[in-house]
């Protein structure tokens, strides 16, 4: 079965072509990817009405790219799916209306896909893919969960964030850095060449006993910081980078840890736009190669958000039988969805 993806909740246009096969997991054939973040940076994050506007103008070209890159025709197809949320609005609107538009036309079912469940199961699109069960840990842009996955749509929360995601955490403290949109990538590399302990940063809820988290006390320390620092900052700004990314990380990595030994599970992986994070990477990678733990990943280009996760999350639910597509083109989008409710 052939399954044409298509993700438009944020600020990145992606379109991808996955095949399921008789057994085993879905195999991408191609895919296609236009990230708006340039057209954004004047703004400093994401305009809502710029970025429906540019997916409207993407997504066909993407789509006729990537049936092209796999030598696959339109009438081949067998599944639609988008996008369904959460995130923008109009942005959704966009990926599920092309999505239901070409469904109609051609005569093929959609399938709305929870754009989470995307980043959860986009470590299956790598060489290596993971065994269910296993602890994910989500850190994107707007979320920071931690989760017991059973299987395809067998997901129980354990924990998450009670005010900022990880990347809001990191883009907020890189702003106040002077660095440009979103500021994760660029914080990290300014990073490398500064002193992780030059700063002492509160780790907020690391021994609260629970599995949640909470970001929005470090950027306000980042913020003091910086202006008890005044004029000095900008030749301290390395150290203060490098310790504002080790204060997230030790957080991530302390309470992915403890879900582990909680759910007695040997296996986490790691999604979503702060999972490319190379202190993250190697960080979790140290601590669970001691415990014996296996830790994958997806691979860079598919951390953050991009249509292979999408056409992976749906052939993966249509292969389990755990929705069904449908032949109702209505553009039913939720901005607002908690993974827990699918
Ligand atoms: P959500 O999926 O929650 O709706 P989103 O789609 O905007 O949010 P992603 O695309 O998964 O989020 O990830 C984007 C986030 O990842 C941004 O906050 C960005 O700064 C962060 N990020 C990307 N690369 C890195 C990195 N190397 N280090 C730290 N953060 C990073
Ligand atoms: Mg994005
Ligand atoms: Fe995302």
């Amino acid at each position: 079965m052939k399954v044409l993806g298509i993700e438009s909740s944020c600020d990145e246009t992606g379109v991808a072509l996955v095949e399921t096969r008789a057994a085993g997991v879905p195999v991408l054939l191609a895919q296609a990817l236009h990230t708006q973040i340039v057209m954004h940076q004047a703004y400093g994050g994401v305009v809502p009405e710029l970025a429906s506007r540019d997916h409207i103008r993407r997504v066909l070209p993407l789509a006729e790219q990537v049936l092209e890159r796999a030598g696959v025709a339109k009438a081949e197809l067998d599944v639609i799916a988008y996008t369904r949320g959460p995130g923008l609005a109009g942005a959704l609107l966009v990926g599920s209306g092309v999505a239901c538009a070409l469904g109609a036309a051609l005569g093929k079912p959609v399938l709305g896909v929870h754009h989470l469940e995307g980043h959860l199961l986009s470590p299956f699109l790598s060489a290596d893919p993971p065994e269910f069960p296993f602890i994910a840990l989500l850190v994107s842009g707007g979320h920071t969960q931690l989760m017991r996955v059973d299987g395809v749509g067998r997901y129980e929360l354990l924990g998450e964030t009670i005010d900022d995601a990880a990347g809001e955490a990191f883009d907020k403290s890189a702003k106040l850095l002077g660095l440009p949109y979103p500021g994760g990538p660029g914080l990290s590399r300014l990073a490398e060449s500064g002193d992780p302990a030059a700063f002492k940063l509160p780790r907020p809820l690391l021994h609260s006993g629970d599995l949640d988290f909470s970001f929005a006390g470090l950027k306000t320390a980042v913020l003091t910081q910086a202006k008890k620092l005044g004029d000095e900052l900008e030749a301290r700004k390395a150290d203060l980078a490098a310790s504002t990314q080790a204060a997230i990380v030790d957080v991530l990595v302390k309470k992915s840890l403890a879900a582990l030994d909680r759910s007695g599970l040997r296996r986490i992986v790691v999604a979503g736009g702060v999972g490319a994070n190379r202190l993250l990477r190697s960080e979790l990678n140290a601590a669970c190669a001691k415990r014996g733990v296996r830790v994958h990943y997806p691979e860079l280009d598919f951390c953050t958000d991009n249509g292979a996760m999408i056409a992976m999350a749906a052939a993966m639910r249509l292969q389990a039988n755990v929705q069904a597509a449908t032949a109702v083109y209505a553009f039913d989008v939720k901005p607002r969805w908690p993974l827990a409710e699918l």
